[in-house]
């Protein structure tokens, strides 16, 4: 009896400590990695695919196509000066990949600005294999339709992905440091809000992008951060010596996204670096001259029409 008692109480202490052991592990990391590796070049959102077998989220990596050079292997963007045909074949293959008609795709010539466009299936196929049809001046885009891939090109800017399930809005922004300090996320969730979706029903995940350790900034981009960021404690930033600075955009941008209303808990981080990893194109790590990531996030054509 009273060796029963003995190992209750030891069975007690185990699970209390793997309970603290969780909690602390939660407060270091902050939630799960959200992006999972399907293949050398796609990785997706696993946790809202499998929340919602009809989405397609993720970003390509530069691992497994035709580009050469310093374009190797997948880029995905027709505006860095590679060979149009190689960017069309691996952008056939990603659509393969995907199981995403490339016809479905929509794609913009960003231009670190916050313009953000509603767009519908009579959008299909702008900017998916040529750059001159493409949206002009647009860093974000959003439909509640299915059957349309929206698209956008990084190589260390950081990716939003946006969705509100309740309302079948899915969206997509490209937050460099000048789109950050626009607020394109915040941008996002005020369209949204238009919409009739509040920002409590918005769930955010940042993708892959430069983390705070590999961008290092000047006082000109730093001063837009503080004046932004005046009343938050906890800044996104460090000074590494007189007017540099090492900045973390996709905190930044976390922080952002808080303070528009997204409740934490509906914002997931990755901790991917496209500096830091060579499966990835680097703007920064590649000094100007590589090639382009693409994220996607689409409803599939059969999810509501079944
Ligand atoms: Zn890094």
């Amino acid at each position: 009896m009273k060796r029963r008692k003995y190992k209750a109480s030891r069975l007690a202490v185990t699970i209390y400590s793997i309970h603290v052991k969780l909690k602390k592990n939660k407060k270091r990391y902050g939630k799960m990695e959200p992006f999972v590796v399907q293949n050398k070049s796609i990785l997706t959102i696993e946790n809202w695919m499998n929340q919602f077998p009809e989405l397609v989220a993720g970003i390509t990596t530069r691992n497994g196509g035709y580009s050469k050079g310093i374009y190797r292997e997948l880029n995905l963007g027709f505006h860095v000066g590679d060979d149009a045909q190689d960017v069309c074949a691996n952008r056939i293959k990603t659509a393969d990949l995907l199981d995403f008609s490339l016809n479905r795709w929509i794609g913009a010539e960003q231009i670190h600005d916050c313009i953000i466009q509603k767009v519908t299936k009579d959008d299909c196929g702008k900017g998916a294999i040529s750059y001159t049809d493409a949206f002009k001046g647009t860093d974000g885009f959003y439909t509640d339709e299915s059957g349309i891939l929206l698209t956008l090109c990084f190589a260390d800017c950081v990716p939003l992905f946006f969705i509100a399930p309740e309302k079948k809005m899915i969206g997509t922004a490209h937050a460099g440091w000048k789109g950050t300090v626009k607020t394109i996320a915040k941008q996002m969730v005020e369209t949204w809000r238009n919409e009739g979706i509040h920002p409590e029903q918005i769930f955010v995940t940042i993708g892959p992008s430069i983390c705070g350790k590999c961008y290092i900034v000047n006082d000109y981009v730093i001063n837009f951060v503080k004046n932004l960021l005046e009343e938050v404690e906890e800044k996104p930033y460090n000074l590494i010596k007189e007017g540099q600075y090492s900045l973390d955009l996709r905190e930044m941008n976390r922080l952002i996204l808080r303070k528009a209303g997204v409740p934490d808990q509906n914002i997931t981080m990755t901790s991917y670096c496209s500096s830091c990893n060579e499966q990835f194109f680097s703007h920064r790590r590649d000094q100007g001259q590589t090639g382009r990531m693409l994220s996607f996030i689409g409803w599939k054509e059969t999810a509501f029409s079944l």
